[in-house]
């Protein structure tokens, strides 16, 4: 028994166009693989516009709340209407998506009412994308006759109370996966699932995180025991850089889990971070492909590709970032510093991207996204008020608008030069680098650029370090 799961995004079921060439694709794998598994995303740019709609009801906005929601409708409707055309089936379907929508409707009254939408509530509505377009999908595959059913992610995949960024107990989720997918395929059903969403053991709604349903792919597949998972999406797989900043950018055939780990940490927004987890430890075959050109092969993400001239794999970037620096002489030499301006930072909830230290210890500097800035600073105040107040610590200062960009590549390894290739081309574009780090596991090196020179910086260093048209296969 062969277990296929495939996981198709936002444009890839985002237009009636788009739904018809996932259905196709379907019914070809379907042919191929005994138990196939479709996970699906919402159509792009609908949780965007459910979560707008929750925000406009909690700031007491009630008629651009119903306006966004009539948008919803008329998105849906128009693919309804060109999709299914049995009168049966279309009513039904067109019944099952109203009754979201209403639900959607009452959702944000509520929320107006009360004045704030909660992060368990926004779980609720932001879901509800996926679930009305499991139902689409579904519906789509049995007008073409390949048997299919909707299955709401709740059923199955159980997480902690994390809303928003829910994390799944993988033991629970094994169990109910199986029990509620075993049967379906036995009737030879295509379960459509939806992404994203998933469920506390006690039945309430839960959301994997924005760009989650990649996640969802990986879990199924994980607790199916599945052969393989497949990331459908509208770009011809990973890519050496952001296609919108690097025009010319290259598909790579082949990349680590590790590498692509590194690239997803650092923005690139082709795979959800979590998403190689479940499958890394087993060596699942994990691909990237296209679904506006399903004949070109894309990426194979696996443990350890092979690198004829190994050096960088791609780079990435993450925007709107800050760059906070805890400096002072007296710092030197003091145990404890490190730990507790962390511990400052990890009490406010946000994350830290980058972290580097002089090796004089007179400072620290770390990156974490510009929205946490004044709590991050206000807490490292408090934490730091005594030194402060001595002097040792002579300020704590945050530079805004700034950017990481991370150059990745397992080739990069004990190879010498790299850097010197990359800061050649900053500097011959007169790029300046606020800091730098490097991991030990030298999978990739990060830079602190200012936000103006970022695309540039992208650029240049794509154009540096790319091969020559007969270079390596895995070279940039
Ligand atoms: P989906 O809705 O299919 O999950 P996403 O929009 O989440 O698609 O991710 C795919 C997009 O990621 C691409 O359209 C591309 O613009 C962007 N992207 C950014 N960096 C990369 C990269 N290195 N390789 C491929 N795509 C990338
Ligand atoms: N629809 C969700 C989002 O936009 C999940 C996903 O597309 O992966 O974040
Ligand atoms: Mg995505």
């Amino acid at each position: 028994m062969r277990t296929l799961v495939m996981k198709f995004g936002g444009t890839s079921v985002g237009s009636s166009t788009a739904i018809q060439q996932t259905a196709s694709i379907i019914q070809k794998q379907k042919t191929i693989w005994s138990n196939l598994v479709v996970v699906v995303s919402a159509m792009s740019g609908i949780t965007d516009k459910l979560i707008q709609s929750a925000r406009y009801a909690a700031n007491n906005n009630g008629p651009a709340a119903n306006q966004i929601i009539e948008q919803i409708q008329q998105q849906h409707l128009e693919v309804i209407n060109a999709l299914i055309s049995d009168p049966t089936q279309r009513l039904e379907l067109l019944s099952v998506v109203q009754k979201r929508l209403d639900e959607l409707s009452s959702y944000c009254q509520s929320i107006q009412v009360l004045g704030e939408a909660t992060p368990r509530g926004m779980d609720v509505i932001s879901s509800l994308g996926e679930r009305i377009n499991a139902q689409i999908v579904a519906a789509m595959l049995r007008s073409i006759r390949t048997p299919a059913q909707a299955v709401e992610a709740s059923e199955c995949i159980i997480t902690d109370r994390t809303f928003q960024n829910a994390v799944p107990d993988m033991t629970l989720s094994r169990e109910k996966i199986q029990s509620t997918l075993t049967p379906l395929f036995q009737h030879n059903l295509v379960p459509v699932v939806t992404g994203f969403m998933a469920a506390t053991p006690e039945g309430v709604i839960t959301t994997l995180g924005r760009g989650g349903s990649d996640y969802t792919a990986a879990i199924l597949a994980d607790c199916l025991d599945a052969d393989e998972v497949w990331i459908w999406t509208d770009v011809d797989g990973v890519l050496s850089a952001d296609p919108r900043v690097v025009p010319d950018a290259r598909p790579i055939p082949e990349i680590s889990f590790a590498e692509v780990g590194e690239l997803a940490y650092f923005g690139a927004k082709v795979l959800h971070p979590k998403t190689i987890r479940p499958v890394v430890s087993r060596n699942m075959p994990l691909w990237v492909k296209n679904t506006f050109n399903p004949d070109f092969p894309g990426t194979r993400i696996t443990q350890n590709p092979s690198r004829s001239r190994g050096d960088i794999t791609a780079i990435s970037m993450i925007k709107d970032l800050s760059i906070l620096t805890v400096e002072g002489r007296g710092m030197l030499g003091v145990p404890g510093i490190a730990a507790r301006t962390f511990g400052a930072v990890a009490r406010t909830g946000a994350s830290v991207l980058m972290i580097s230290q002089s090796s004089s210890e007179q400072s620290i500097c770390f990156t974490i996204p510009s929205i946490h800035n004044g709590e991050v600073l206000k807490s490292i105040e408090s934490e730091m008020a005594l030194e402060l107040l001595r002097g040792d610590i002579d300020r704590v200062w945050a530079r805004d608008q700034v950017v990481i960009v991370s150059i990745i590549g397992s080739g990069m390894r004990e190879t010498p030069g790299v850097s010197a290739r990359i800061f050649g081309a900053l500097g011959k574009n007169l790029i300046n680098v606020i800091a730098i780090a490097q991991g030990s596991s030298e999978y990739s090196i990060s830079l602190v650029l200012d936000q103006d020179d970022a695309i540039r910086a992208v650029q240049a260093i794509h154009a540096e370090i790319a091969p020559q048209p007969n270079g390596g296969q895995n070279g940039l």
